[in-house]
């Protein structure tokens, strides 16, 4: 089935960080992209700023090349792409300083009733700065939105830091905080299943759900970003946003419709029922780990020390934990989280494990009767496959069999599989901000997430070594089959 193209209203979207490694890989490529659909007119502009100078032109070379990159061959169009470098300009803007900031503002006077999207692509200090300096220089627009990436904050108190001071300069509607998780196809089907079926909502509770395991494993390492990760960690930087996102979209309540206030605040009620995990019960409830040197698929790999140079650090690089919602429809259905670096695979997934039928009629002859399982795949290989039992084909008496009803979406569709930023960043010119985060979800997530870092601390629980290129440490195996499952494994 061919895609619905909606094109949206004039716009001028102002970079900052516009030479950065997110604006290179990431937001160059998907404006590229619904540019070549056609979704974007001939008059919106696309304006960079950073504190480099160089001149417009200098930009678009450094754009050009960016999409060179990072763009498959196949999918680039020498057409398109002239249009595309035609859009942009460049302003050299210190976002400390003064210089460069009437010029931008110049630049956007003209245009002063249409959409402005501003996005924060720089490092999170400089959000509060660049919010007042736009307020300051009369640029925030009734029209205007702003888009703050990750991470908001460290903390709960460091959250609510960014979130005044973007917050003094941008109604709560007017900001856009990006988890590109939520503009994954599979992620959204998620809704789409749960939502748009019959068969699923009925059979959504701890009656019919033993688990729910969660895992987004990375095969690299920290990738030359080793002074942020090592102050931040695999639990904030993954499970507060991105696993715990998708733990409430699992476990939230059917919101009314699909409009962002009632999506999130269903989300929000989620986010409040998760128990608290503290000093209590940390050691049996977490476990932290640290690579050390190992082997990838691509041959023998350092160590986290080595790969960050340091002699050492108390940083996990792994994290898995149960964790509990406190209310009726989950009560006594445990959420398994896992994630880390330097795993065995690349995979983001969602397995949803039903409880096992309560009797069979069958002998054992027939075989084991395995529980039915849905897995959403996020990445590689975007997908839903539902594991489901069946006779054996052909003759040999009643032998039964798991196979996997299987959606994969590259097949199904066989059209390219947009990038979660492509529709995230038509979504906030659209003004939509159903797949963004509130506020008060930010913060509630944090407000979870703090007691376990505290307890890790009080408790001095240090991460445990795991070789790089296995599935962490074997204490994260543990954690599940202490309670009788086992993390689920690639090929149902
Ligand atoms: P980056 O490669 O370090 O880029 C930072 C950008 O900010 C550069 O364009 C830099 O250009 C500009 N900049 C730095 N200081 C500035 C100042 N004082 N005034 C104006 N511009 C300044 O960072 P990144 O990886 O793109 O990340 C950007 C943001 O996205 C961060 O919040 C990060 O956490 C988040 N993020 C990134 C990724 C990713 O894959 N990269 C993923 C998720 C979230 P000049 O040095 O020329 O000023």
């Amino acid at each position: 089935m061919a895609s619905r193209l909606i094109t949206v209203d004039t716009f001028d979207f102002i970079a900052f960080g516009g030479t950065g490694d997110l604006a290179r890989r990431k937001l160059l490529p998907s404006l590229y992209f619904r540019d070549c659909a056609g979704q974007i007119d001939g008059a919106s502009r696309i304006i960079a700023t950073a504190r480099s100078h160089m001149t417009s032109e200098a930009y678009r070379e450094l754009a050009k090349t960016a999409i060179e990159t990072h763009v498959k061959p196949e999918e680039r169009d020498a057409n398109g792409l002239a249009r595309f470098l035609a859009r942009l300009e460049y302003v050299s803007v210190d976002v400390n300083g003064e210089d460069g900031w009437d010029e931008l503002a110049n630049l956007l006077k003209p245009n002063e009733s249409r959409i402005r999207v501003f996005y924060l692509a720089t490092a999170p200090e400089l959000f509060g700065t660049i919010s007042a300096k736009l307020g300051a220089h009369g640029m925030v627009t009734h029209q205007a939105r702003v888009v703050v990436e990750k991470p908001v904050g460290k903390s709960l108190a460091s959250a609510k830091v960014v979130n005044d001071a973007v917050g003094q300069v941008f109604a709560e509607q007017q900001i856009y905080r990006i988890d590109h998780y939520l503009g994954k196809e599979t992620v959204q089907n998620l809704m789409a299943l749960r939502f748009a079926n019959a068969l699923f909502e009925p059979v959504w509770n701890a009656a019919h759900i033993d688990h729910v395991q969660i895992t987004v494993a990375e095969s690299i390492g920290v990738e030359g970003r080793g002074g942020y990760y090592d102050t931040a960690g695999a639990l904030r930087d993954m499970v507060q946003n991105h696993m715990l996102q998708l733990l409430c979209l699992v476990a939230m309540e059917p919101p009314a419709a699909f409009d962002a206030d009632a999506v999130r605040d269903e989300k929000l009620k989620i986010l409040k029922s998760l128990k608290p995990i503290n000093e209590s019960n940390v050691g049996q409830l977490t476990v932290r780990g640290q690579y050390e040197a190992g082997a990838s698929a691509q041959g023998p790999v350092p160590g986290y020390l080595e790969e960050i140079g340091a002699s050492q650090s108390s940083n996990e690089t792994f994290v898995a934990l149960k964790a509990e919602i406190a209310n009726w429809r989950w009560a006594g259905t445990p959420f398994y989280l896992r994630s880390g670096k330097r795993l065995a695979q690349r995979v983001s997934e969602i397995v949803v494990a039903f409880r096992p039928i309560p009797h069979s009629i069958f002998d054992a002859s027939a075989g084991p009767i395995q529980p039915n399982q849905l897995v959403i795949r996020l990445q590689p290989d975007e997908g839903v496959k539902l594991q489901i039992m069946i006779k054996d084909p052909g003759p040999g008496g009643m032998r039964l069999r798991a196979v996997p009803l299987d959606m994969s979406f590259a097949e199904s569709f066989g059209e390219r599989n947009p990038d979660a930023y492509e529709r995230l960043v038509m979504d906030v010119v659209r003004g939509n901000p159903t797949l963004f985060m509130r506020r008060d979800e930010v913060e509630a997530a944090w407000h979870w997430v703090d007691p376990i870092l505290e307890a890790w601390a009080s408790t001095n629980m240090a991460p445990r070594l795991y070789r790089a290129g296995t599935w962490g440490p074997s204490a994260g195996v543990a954690l599940v089959e202490r309670d009788g499952r086992t993390w689920h494994e690639d090929g149902i």
